[in-house]
C-alpha cells in the first residue's frame, strides 16, 4: 500500500493540509484542503483533528508543520509572532502523541524556498537563489536541495540589507531597508499616504488598502502608484544584484504575494538589473509556480526525510 506524507502549512490566517506519495519528486499532491487556522489554547487538538480527518485513514509514513518564527534544537517554539499560542509549546511531540506518527516543525520561509527550488521554478537545477516578496523580503540560498543556514541559521536576511539610512524604519531597527521600498506592509502604507493625501477615502478604506491596490492602481496607469513602484523596482534591482554579486546562483526564483505580478514589479526589476550589471553573472530569473502552497510542499519534502530515517 503506498506511503504518504503530509504537508502542514499552519500560517496566520489559513492552513494547508497536502497529501503527497512518499517520496516526493514532482508537486502532484494526492490531496489538498485548506482550514481556518486553528487558534488559542486548543489550537493543536484542533489541527489534529482536522488532519486526521484529511488523512482518512491512510497510511502515513511522516508529517511536517510549517512555523512562522524561532522553533530551537528541540522543536520547541521559541517565538512565533503571528502564532503567539505556540510559544513555549514542542508543537511537533504534541501532534505526534495525538497523531501517531511523526511530525516536526520546519521554518516556513526556507520551506517555502526549498519547495521552490527542489519542486518548483528551480526544478532541475542545482543551485538557486528564491527570493519572497510578501508582506515582508525573505531569501534562500538553496544548494542540491538543501537550504543554507548559515553559521548562525541567520541567512537569508536581503530584505534587511540597508540601502538609504536616511530612509524610513524598518522593523528590524535599520532604516532604508530593501523591505522599506518592497516589502507589502510599507507598499501598502505608502499607497495609503497617497490616497489619504487626495481625501478621496474614509479612515475605514484607507485601513483595508493593501499592496495589490497599489498594484491594481499602477496597472491602471495611477502615476503616484507608478512612482512608488519605480522606486520599489529600482531597490529590488539593486538587492539582487548585490546578492548576485555575493552569491552567484544559478538561477533566481521570485515568489510571495508580489512576486505574483511579475509584470509590474519582476519585469521591471530584472530590466533595471541588467541596465546596471557589469561584471555579474546573470542568471535566469523567473517567477515561482508553486504560488501559496509553496510552504505544504516545503514541509512535505521535510516529512519524506523524517520517515525515511
Ligand atoms: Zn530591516
Amino acid at each position: 500500500m503506498t506511503e504518504h506524507v503530509v504537508g502542514i502549512d499552519y500560517g496566520g490566517t489559513s492552513t494547508k493540509l497536502l497529501l503527497a506519495a512518499a517520496g516526493v519528486r514532482e508537486a502532484v499532491p494526492m490531496a489538498q484542503a485548506v482550514v481556518p487556522t486553528p487558534r488559542g489554547g486548543d489550537a493543536l487538538e484542533e489541527l489534529a483533528t482536522h488532519v486526521e480527518a484529511f488523512v482518512a485513514g491512510r497510511p502515513v509514513r511522516g508529517a511536517a508543520v510549517t512555523v512562522a518564527g524561532i522553533v530551537d534544537d528541540r522543536g520547541v517554539v521559541l517565538t512565533s509572532s503571528n502564532l503567539p499560542w505556540l510559544a513555549g509549546v514542542a508543537i511537533g511531540d504534541v501532534l505526534r502523541t495525538r497523531l501517531g506518527f511523526a511530525v516536526v516543525p520546519v521554518h516556513d520561509g526556507r520551506a517555502a524556498a526549498r519547495a521552490e527550488a527542489v519542486l518548483g521554478a528551480g526544478r532541475g537545477h542545482e543551485d538557486t537563489y528564491v527570493v519572497a516578496l510578501g508582506t515582508g523580503v525573505g531569501s534562500a540560498h538553496v544548494v542540491r536541495g538543501v537550504v543554507e543556514p548559515g553559521a548562525h541559521n541567520a541567512a537569508g536576511e536581503i530584505g534587511h540589507i540597508s540601502q538609504d539610512e536616511q530612509g524610513r524604519p524598518c522593523s528590524c531597527g535599520q532604516r532604508g531597508c530593501l523591505e522599506t521600498f518592497i516589502g507589502g506592509a510599507h507598499l501598502a502604507r505608502r499607497w495609503r499616504e497617497v490616497v489619504a493625501a487626495s481625501g478621496s477615502a474614509s479612515p475605514g478604506e484607507l485601513d483595508a488598502l493593501t499592496a495589490q491596490d497599489l498594484v491594481a492602481a499602477a496597472r491602471a496607469g495611477h502615476p503616484a502608484a507608478t512612482a512608488i513602484l519605480a522606486e520599489a523596482t529600482t531597490a529590488l534591482a539593486r538587492g539582487l544584484l548585490g546578492m548576485l554579486a555575493t552569491v552567484d546562483p544559478g538561477r533566481v526564483v521570485v515568489g510571495g504575494g508580489l512576486g505574483q505580478a511579475p509584470d509590474v514589479i519582476l519585469e521591471p526589476a530584472v530590466a533595471r538589473l541588467r541596465a546596471r550589471a557589469t561584471f555579474h553573472q546573470v542568471p535566469p530569473i523567473v517567477p515561482a509556480t508553486l504560488g501559496p502552497w509553496a510552504g505544504a510542499w516545503g514541509a512535505a519534502l521535510t516529512a519524506d526525510e523524517v520517515g525515511s530515517a
